[in-house]
């Protein structure tokens, strides 16, 4: 009994310390992302102008992988609904705790043996960035078909740099994979292409015009409008760049949330 009692009073102190620490870092954080958030939008907004394009006509996705879930409320809570995500456990953790109308998008390289478990985990998926391969799309495919759900935007991953790198198809494969998930993958919707540059995360322009011209093969040999292949290019470091470049959907980590503690993978 005593024992018992012991525990029940020691329990709230134990409880109010966990959450102490939370509330400490959402303070220390509090306005930093939505203010960069803002700061990032009207960059945005003068890069397209510089390009005589449209705001409206480039998503902005914030990359919030390795930021704890209070960060991404914050987002949020700004008015922002697209957000990144490169690991797969990560994303299945943080889209229970968000809101419903979070557009996810999963970034990079997904192993085609988690598809399953990224569609079962993220109802909300909007758009995997990041097929490189026919049997990546056949696992997404086989994953959605077997859901309710409305057909999976994906865009095809291209590596741009020459470089030996696990991930993107190169630029002379990418008509014949956005053949396939067009032809054969009814559950996908092929949306365009992604690129992330060089093996360290930087982009040169030849980057993204390797990706530019990926899209005027793809339109040509398949028979589809500009508007029905998208361009994912530009990071925190450059997505200035490739907005003038004509970018449709930049990718931003760091300058919204602040510089992550672990490095990505590649
Ligand atoms: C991490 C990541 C980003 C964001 O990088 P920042 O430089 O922090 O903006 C964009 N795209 C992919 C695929 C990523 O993994």
């Amino acid at each position: 009994m005593l024992n018992f009692s012991s525990t029940l009073i020691h329990r709230p102190s134990v409880m109010l310390s966990a959450c102490d620490s939370t509330d400490m870092a959402a303070r220390a954080a509090e306005g930093l992302a939505s203010t960069a958030l803002r700061n990032v939008l009207q960059r945005v907004q003068q890069a397209a102008e510089r390009a005589s394009r449209q705001a409206s006509q480039v998503r902005v996705v914030a990359v919030s992988k390795t930021k704890p879930v209070v960060l991404l409320q914050e987002v949020y809570d700004a008015g922002h609904r697209h957000f990144g995500e490169n690991y797969v456990q990560e994303i299945i953790e943080k889209a229970p705790q968000m809101p419903k109308d979070v557009q996810w998008h999963f970034i990079g390289h997904l192993q085609s043996n988690k598809a399953k478990a990224l569609l079962a985990g993220v109802p909300n998926l909007y758009m995997v960035e990041g097929v490189d391969s026919p049997k990546v799309a056949n696992h997404l495919e086989k994953a959605v078909a077997g859901l309710e759900r409305n057909p999976l935007k994906v865009l095809v991953q291209v590596n741009t740099s020459g470089e030996e790198s696990k991930s993107g198809v190169e630029p002379s494969e990418c008509v014949e994979l956005a053949r396939h998930v067009k032809l054969e993958c009814p559950h996908l919707e092929f949306s365009g292409l992604m690129t992330i540059g060089n093996a360290d995360y930087t982009s040169t322009p030849e980057n993204f015009k390797t990706l530019a011209s990926c899209r005027d093969q793809i339109c040509k040999e398949l028979q589809i409008s500009p508007e029905q292949c998208e361009l994912s290019m530009g990071m925190s470091g450059d997505f200035e760049l490739a907005i003038e470049m004509g970018s449709t959907n930049v990718r931003i980590g760091s300058t919204i949330f602040g510089a992550r503690s672990y490095p990505v993978k590649t």
